[in-house]
């Protein structure tokens, strides 16, 4: 132990100091105090002593401290639907209910009619159903959570009959095997990893409580593979008295084949196929908040309702609203794909994004090189895994930072620009990127040369 480091001042010493006591004027006394403590404490800690300037390591803590964790960022890496970075951007009308909703009072469990109260499991109900062609419909937190409250409500304690090619996992933590476990059914295998035959279905359901099918969303099989219809395996559930599930992940609701999206399955060709109750997310290709949506068969979805997980995993106010506000807009599919960020993104023709990469270059500093080449962006989230989407991506030299180095300033500014690094160079696609935001990720990439 070094006596310098037994010399520390004391913190209201350091808070007499001029060039920290002027803090105080635009930071809260709490912030100011949990600043000084935080660099007494890693003075102490730290082998090196006391810092040079006791203001300078007290601000910078008080930024750490005072800058929100959660910031929004500029994507720019051209994956659309990106997990780490909050899934689907949502419509404005979306985010405008979220506002109504939120900074007041709204008929989240009221009746107005009656006055009294009513069921917050009322609101997406009817839209959920006529949008999908399903009978009824349910909006719970999120798709893992509507897949545990399913299982639970139709096969708590029962066996659920799955094929060995869908035990699958579905980015961090979400494990098939796992969440059927918790849901409280038993897993009943069946098949193999890459075949499994009607017959083998047919073979396994002696006692089982249902059938379950999970759309294999981040990878694509291909090669010697087999798998029955949905159509096929509604049929078999029927035939046998039991409810057939079918997880298709992503909640598509239109048609994207014509923007060259093919083969994932979407809600409506699921509903139609005959499962009870099919499930999927409300931020991946829906558009739409966090949210898990069950639709399906009046009973099966009534038994949902019920299930004393339901009430655990409901969704919140704001969720609702947007998610709502999402759903109306699939009313009219062009006013969708026009409105919904995701589907516009998706869909954005090659011409469009030539041009938004030419004018993006052209804002780019003189130093950075920029220059545009084709690429592709990636979907993301796990759905059409096997996509191409062309681009036109804005390149630029790192110069002595290095393409790592440069990645990082961007992150590390304001706002965070996330970028994606390629043969030594920063890579910006535009298919991602707001035309809104285009001024700032400029003066962000200004700003990262500069420093
Ligand atoms: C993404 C996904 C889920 C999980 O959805 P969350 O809304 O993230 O909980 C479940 N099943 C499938 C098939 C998925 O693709």
């Amino acid at each position: 132990m070094t006596d310098r480091r037994r010399e520390l001042p004391s913190v209201d010493r350091l808070l007499r100091e001029p060039a920290i006591a002027v803090l105080l004027d635009t930071a809260p006394r709490n912030a100011v105090v949990t600043a000084v403590r935080e660099a007494l404490e890693s003075a102490r800690s730290n082998r090196a002593g006391p810092p040079a300037d006791w203001a300078e390591a007290v601000r910078e803590r008080l930024g750490e401290l005072t800058t929100r964790s959660l910031r929004p960022v500029i994507n720019a890496t051209g994956v659309v639907l990106h997990t780490n970075l909050g899934r689907a951007p949502l419509a404005a009308a979306a985010l405008d209910a979220i506002t109504a909703v939120g900074g007041g009072y709204s008929t989240l469990e009221y009746d107005l009619a009656t006055g009294s109260r009513g069921h917050r499991a009322d609101h997406c109900r009817g839209l959920l159903a006529e949008l999908t062609g399903a009978a009824d419909g349910l909006a719970v937190n999120n798709a893992a959570g509507a897949l545990v409250l399913a299982l639970n409500a139709v096969a708590a304690g029962r066996p659920v009959v799955i094929s060995r090619g869908e035990l699958i996992e579905i980015g961090g933590s979400f494990r098939i095997p796992e969440i059927m476990e918790k849901s409280g059914a038993a897993l009943r295998e069946v098949g193999t990893t890459n075949r499994t035959h009607l017959r083998d279905y047919e073979g396994a359901l002696d006692g089982a409580a249902a059938i379950l099918t999970v759309h294999r969303s981040n990878f694509a099989q291909s090669g010697f593979v087999a798998s029955p219809e949905p159509r096929e395996l509604a049929a078999l559930a029927r035939g046998a008295g039991i409810p057939y599930l079918h997880d298709v992940g992503s909640g598509l609701l239109l048609d994207l084949a014509a923007f060259g999206l093919r083969g994932e399955p979407s809600v409506p060709e699921a509903v139609a196929a005959g499962a009870d109750l099919v499930l999927f997310s409300g931020d991946k290709l829906l558009g739409g908040p966090q949210a898990g949506c069950i639709v399906g068969s009046r009973d099966a979805v009534a038994r949902c309702r019920a299930n004393p997980l339901a009430r655990a995993l409901r969704a919140d106010k704001f969720t609702l609203a947007a998610l709502e506000a999402t759903l109306a807009l699939y009313r009219d599919p062009e006013a969708a794909r026009r409105e919904i960020p995701v589907l516009r993104m998706l869909t954005t023709d090659a011409a469009t994004l030539g041009e938004r990469a030419a004018r993006l270059a052209a804002m780019m500093p003189v130093e950075a090189d920029a220059r545009t080449l084709r690429g592709e962006s990636a979907v993301g989230g796990g759905s059409f895994p096997g996509a191409s989407l062309p681009t036109t991506l804005v390149s630029l030299d790192p110069g002595p930072l290095g393409a790592h180095g440069l990645a990082l300033r961007l992150r590390l500014g304001e706002p965070p620009v996330i970028s994606r690094v390629e043969s030594g160079r920063v890579l910006l696609d535009p298919r991602t990127i707001a035309s809104g935001a285009m001024e700032a990720l400029a003066t962000a990439v200004a700003a990262a040369f500069e420093r």
